[in-house]
């Protein structure tokens, strides 16, 4: 398999040196990750595995290793058809014979796939469930060497979860069908049900499970207290994220419009989605949030499946989540290529309320109620702990940290927590004594002594709790109001009415202590050191310039091949290379994610943004175009003539001599010419250059790049995909 690159490995090799071989030689990698290295044995041998890893842990590696070890074609199940053209983007990057079937493809282009398979030309194939499931795909599978089967999303077999997908429980055909070939099932989401299911489905009783921790620990997480949530995202996000790609949560339709408005009024580059959205209106957001750097989203959950852009540099909630699953999946998009992301939230008193308020309502059966609340008191335990975060997240998925993180917001400034039974005991019974059945505003307004229009015709400046609170602030009694609704001691009703629950009598009576975080929420959060701040940042001040070129190079690069840009280079990859400044091929190959096909097709054009930068100017660079290694190898040539031209531009050839006439053999040639490439790309003739451009590029007879600029039909991305070949049959024609 592989041909161009297994070639100097001795078939000798044991799997293990073989594994690494592929891993430096393609991916660029120096090591494995965790548990990656165990699931590659146990597959290549010919073993079924379930995989349990987080989001951005690494699980592709685990089947598409395999896959180019092993003889035949990689089978990979995905549910997320707009993740496919993705994935095998950034295989054929690597130089890894990858294709998709799924319903985008015409019937011809399918029909190519199969052939392609079927004739062992293809190392991975991503099929979607239904697909796979066709008796004439399965037919096909049969006739064909298979390396193995990858299940992604293995969840989706379980109706426990909220990503059920029924075509998924078909593939029980896989184990029933093709018994002897192996079975990878990955999944970032399994609790024990979910992993069963996924267990019976696929007839992975027998399989080893391996599991990698379900920390994060590039990710910050942070709550802050809610006061003008739009004024602190925009801070937040200017201060700490500013041209950086990120998600904004918000409960309702309604608050995602505002809040994208709010926040492109503002400035910034950011974008609603919501299910009430047109789909062309959804996918254009989607596609402009994985294709550019710097967009945001304000969305609903209904954003989510299928993001997989790796450099997302915040999730940020302006509402609570719904369970605490619920955030850790919403805020592990932040972060996948392991750079420094912040996980940033605000909540407040209103959040709780509307929260418990909303579950009370629900009219679900009452075993499901009660699950629910479960989830949601863990959610708001998270939120007014007063130890590490990351502490209590992981210790709800059952792992245990042993030390607080340092890279949350109450590891970077511990809160102050103190004994406040006394003003627990003051708001409850400011509760119980006004009948169990008034707000947050009314019942601080009676713990303050304040003698509003409402005390006074109900009465309540003559309870004994009337005032009882005067010597703390109205802030104060808001938080502790809050922690107790979070804790349980209250509970709200309909109307936002609060009344003590069972559980508060011990506290009433003394009998239980209470200690409650200070809020410090807000302060803490203004005051964030500068230090914790810098040291987020995924590059130093220093190597910033350099890194904004090599991104600003990607972005350019990625435009002319239709790829999103980290199918290019992942951000981590720009970093250290930023930081490394490599002047060689040598140097620059030893970098993380520069494997040998990506220094082949982009070491030139990396090594001089870099030395640009070495020397002190902006080098100037223009990436250019072709989707295949040909494509590369032409537009460096490309890139070169542009940098000659760019070092001594000549005015004058900026402005082409006009000829009256087009000159017949020039157009006879361009003709021949689109033909060529029509055939070599697959677009119909007009789409490589219309007629119009025909006839004035041989009026104009232009004879280099430059003179190129302007002509009408032709923008910069067909100069830089057709230019050279254009100039070549022009100068063909002209100098005999
Ligand atoms: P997942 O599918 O688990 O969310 P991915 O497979 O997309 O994660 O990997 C996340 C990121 O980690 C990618 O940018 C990938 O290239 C990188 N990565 C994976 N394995 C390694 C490794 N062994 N060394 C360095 N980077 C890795
Ligand atoms: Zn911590």
């Amino acid at each position: 398999m592989l041909a161009w690159m297994t070639a100097p490995v001795a078939p000798t090799h044991p799997t293990h040196s073989r594994a690494l071989h592929l891993l430096s030689t393609i991916w660029g990698y120096p090591a494995f990750r965790g548990v990656q290295e165990s699931i590659v044995e146990q597959v290549v041998g010919g073993g079924n595995a379930l995989v349990l890893m987080p989001t951005g842990g690494g699980k592709s590696l685990c089947y598409q290793l395999p896959s180019l070890l092993r003889e035949g074609v990689g089978i990979v199940v995905s549910p997320l058809i707009a993740l496919m053209k993705d994935q095998v983007d950034t295989l054929r990057q690597l130089g890894v014979r990858a294709a998709f079937l799924n319903s985008t493809l015409s019937g011809p282009e399918a029909f190519r796939v199969e052939q392609q398979m079927q004739s062992g030309e293809l190392d991975l194939l991503y099929v979607a469930p239904e697909r796979l499931l066709l008796p004439r795909m399965l037919e096909l599978l049969s006739g064909a060497p298979i390396a193995l089967f990858a299940v992604d999303e293995a969840h989706c077999v379980s109706q426990w979860g909220h990503d059920f997908r029924p075509e998924y429980q078909g593939l029980s055909i896989l184990p029933e069908r093709f018994a002897n070939i192996p079975r990878v099932a990955l999944t970032a989401t399994a609790d024990d049900r979910t992993r069963a299911d996924i267990k019976s489905v696929l007839h992975l009783w027998d399989a080893p499970e391996f599991i990698s921790s379900f920390d994060r620990p590039n990710i910050q997480y942070r709550v802050a207290l809610k006061e003008s949530p739009k004024s602190q995202l925009l801070d937040f996000i200017r201060t700490e994220h500013a041209s950086d790609a990120g998600i904004v949560y918000c409960m309702s339709r309604k608050s995602v419009e505002e809040t994208a408005k709010w926040l492109a009024a503002q400035g910034l580059d950011a974008l609603p989605y919501h299910a009430g959205l047109s789909p062309q209106q959804r996918s254009e957001t989607q596609e402009r949030f994985l294709n550019e750097e710097g967009v945001i989203v304000a969305a609903t959950v209904a954003f989510g499946m299928g993001i997989d852009k790796p450099n997302v540099r915040f999730v940020a909630h302006l509402d609570l989540p719904k369970s605490m699953e619920g955030y850790y999946q919403e805020t592990g998009r932040a972060g996948r290529d392991g750079l420094p992301s912040t996980a940033w939230m605000v909540y407040g008193l209103q959040d709780v309320v509307n929260v418990r308020r909303m579950l009370a309502q629900s009219d679900a059966p009452e075993d499901v109620k009660r699950a629910e609340a479960g989830k949601l008191d863990a959610l708001l335990t998270y939120c007014e702990t007063a130890s590490c975060r990351r502490q209590v997240i992981l210790a709800y998925f059952g792992e245990t940290l042993a030390e607080p993180c340092g890279n949350c917001d109450t590891c970077l400034n511990p809160p102050q927590s103190r004994d406040l039974t006394r003003e627990a005991q003051m708001a409850l019974s400011a509760a119980v004594r006004t009948g169990n059945r008034f707000g947050s505003v009314h019942l601080t307004d009676v713990l303050l002594g304040k003698q509003t229009e409402k005390v006074l015709a109900l009465g309540h400046h003559q309870l004994p709790t009337f005032g009882v609170g005067a010597s703390h602030d109205e802030k104060m009694w808001r938080s502790v109001i809050r922690q107790l609704i979070s804790l349980g001691y209250l509970n709200a009703d309909d109307h936002f009415g609060l009344s003590a629950t069972p559980k508060a009598r011990a506290l009433l009576r003394g009998e239980t202590r209470l200690m409650l975080r200070e809020d410090t929420l807000l302060p803490r959060e203004k005051t964030l050191k500068k230090r914790d701040r810098a040291g987020r940042a995924p590059v130093s001040d220093q190597d910033a310039p350099l890194f904004g070129a090599l991104r600003a190079w990607r972005l350019e690069r990625a435009r002319a091949l239709a790829v999103p840009p980290y199918v290019i280079f992942t951000d981590a990859t720009l970093k250290l290379i930023a930081e490394l400044r490599p002047s060689s091929h040598a140097t620059l190959g030893t970098v993380s994610g520069i494997g040998q096909r990506k220094l082949a097709d982009y070491g030139d054009e990396v090594l001089q943004v870099v030395r640009g930068y070495a020397s002190g100017a902006p080098a100037a660079i223009r990436p250019g175009p072709g989707p295949d290694e040909a494509g590369a190898r032409h537009n460096n040539a490309v890139l070169e003539r542009l940098k000659h031209k760019s070092a001594a531009p000549v005015p004058a050839l900026l402005d082409p001599p006009e000829h009256a006439e087009p000159n017949s053999e020039v157009e006879e040639a361009l003709r021949e010419l689109r033909r060529e490439l029509s055939r070599e790309s697959g677009h119909s003739a007009f789409v490589v250059y219309p007629n119009a451009t025909m006839t004035a590029l041989a009026t104009r007879q232009p004879r280099t790049l430059d003179e190129l600029r302007g002509v009408p039909g032709l923008g910069e991305k067909r100069i830089v995909a057709y230019g050279e070949r254009i100039l070549d049959a022009i100068n063909t024609v002209l100098d005999g």
